[in-house]
């Protein structure tokens, strides 16, 4: 298999392509863009041969598209492994946001997620995080100095935090000066609550929107539905959410999917408030994309809008999250699901 190139940074560059000096910014730019290395006809010929021989200018291909309402495009992409992933990106008034994926399924093991449902397949690498945001960049016509994707959220299949040198390394390449320069400010990351390493990224400098997937106020019930909540319960993930917003100074939110008579009654409202008070917390709430696999049932859209009123009512800065995907399989993990049931040979 050819190496990997998207992955590099500027420096890493530099080491393999020193002379001329401009060099390595270029290639970072060209690469960024989205073309291929016969398409950087400013380069010598015998390097763009070189290039074509060692390097893979992007390793994630656009296998399929499904347009949904109001513009959705959901992506299944193939790795050069011939791996499959996903990602939705959705046109919106203040800019367009791409749902990516992190790692190829997820060994966190969340009973109502698809994406857990056989387990961790491997980490994505930072260049296959990035190339999904350059592919689809590229495909709504997007550029390096006119970017198509403005915002990035990290909620697709994968722990992020369960990957976390490689989703740090992508976040560092993609709001990057030469490259698609999205900011810290429009990308948010979505953790299941791996405490320690929510502590850790609090220091390292990166200030993304941090949302942490609560679904649950109590251990018991957290266990039972998030096993991770085993090795850091809820407690622990609040105070390391509190840090989160001393070290940077971002609201943090808290995602609550609910699902219709374990995680909707009045205590769990009230104990949701009472977790969330006293920082500035914000509660997603997302009604349950129901997965023919589990037998979870979401609740109906008015008893939704009946929990959000409760926890208005207890204070709680809340709203409700569309998922715009649904009409198009938008729940983490579930396209490629589907796609691998019905392209199944045996
Ligand atoms: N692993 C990370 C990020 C990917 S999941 C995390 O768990 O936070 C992104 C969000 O989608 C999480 O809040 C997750 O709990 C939620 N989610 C997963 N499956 C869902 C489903 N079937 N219905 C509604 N939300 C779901
Ligand atoms: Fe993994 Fe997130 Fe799905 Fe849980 S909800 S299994 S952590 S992808």
């Amino acid at each position: 298999m050819k190496a990997e190139i998207l992955s590099l940074n500027i420096d890493e560059l530099k080491e393999l392509f020193p002379e001329p000096k401009y060099l390595a910014g270029q290639l970072f730019a060209f690469l960024h863009e989205g073309a291929s290395f016969d398409d950087m006809t400013s380069l010598k010929k015998e390097l763009r041969e070189f290039l074509n021989e060692h390097y893979v200018s992007n390793p994630v291909k656009i296998r399929k598209k499904f347009v949904g309402k109001s513009g959705t495009i959901k992506y299944l992409f193939e790795l050069e492994d011939g791996n499959l992933i996903e990602g939705v990106y959705m046109p919106h008034d203040y800019g367009n946001t791409l749902c990516l994926s992190t790692q190829i399924g997820c060994r966190m093991g969340c009973t109502f997620c698809a994406s857990g449902l056989d387990g961790l397949l491997r980490n994505l690498s930072a260049g296959e995080m990035l190339g999904q945001v350059i592919a689809v960049n590229k495909d709504n016509g997007g550029s390096v100095k006119n970017r198509a994707v403005t915002n990035l959220v990290l909620m697709g299949s994968g722990e992020p935090f369960d990957n976390y040198e490689n989703t740090l390394k992508f976040l560092t390449l993609v709001s990057a000066e030469k490259g698609i320069n999205i900011s810290e400010r429009n990308i948010s990351l979505s953790t299941s609550g791996l405490a320690d390493k929510v502590r850790t990224f609090a220091d390292s400098g990166h200030k993304v929107t941090l949302s942490i997937s609560l679904h649950a106020p109590f251990d018991e019930l957290r266990s039972t539905i998030m096993p991770v909540n085993r090795k850091y319960n809820v407690k622990e993930i609040v105070s390391a959410a509190r840090y989160y917003f001393e070290k940077t100074g971002r609201r943090v939110i808290f995602e609550y999917t609910l699902i219709k008579g374990t995680n909707d009654s009045d205590k769990c409202a009230k104990e949701l408030a009472r977790l969330t008070a006293g920082f500035p917390a914000h509660v997603n709430l997302i009604r349950l994309n129901e997965v023919k696999e589990r037998n979870h049932v979401a609740p109906t859209e008015d008893a939704t809008k009946e929990f959000l009123k409760k926890l208005e009512r207890l204070g709680v800065s809340a709203t409700i999250r569309k998922s715009l995907g649904n009409d198009i399989e938008g729940a983490c993990g579930q396209l490629r699901r589907r796609y691998l049931e019905e392209n199944q040979t045996d």
